[in-house]
């Protein structure tokens, strides 16, 4: 059996659920805040689609720095 993560939309915590394939979330809840249904996590999707979206880092501007003393 397959591990999922899962969310917890109303607290935001994520833990994970030893789960059977095809289980739904209907009789899963947050073990930390008891809310009903948290929202499943597919990592494997999501570090797939997250090359797309690179946010390019471009610290070159870094100016005044020598101009703290007088
Ligand atoms: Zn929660």
């Amino acid at each position: 059996m397959p591990i999922y993560e899962y969310h917890c939309s109303n607290c935001g915590h994520i833990f994970e659920k030893l789960q059977a394939i095809g289980a739904d979330n209907s009789l899963l809840e947050c073990p930390e805040c008891h809310t009903p249904k948290p929202d499943r996590i597919f990592s494997a999707f999501a570090a797939k689609n997250s090359g797309s979206i690179s946010s390019s880092s471009s610290s070159s501007s870094s100016s005044g720095d020598g101009g703290r003393f007088t």
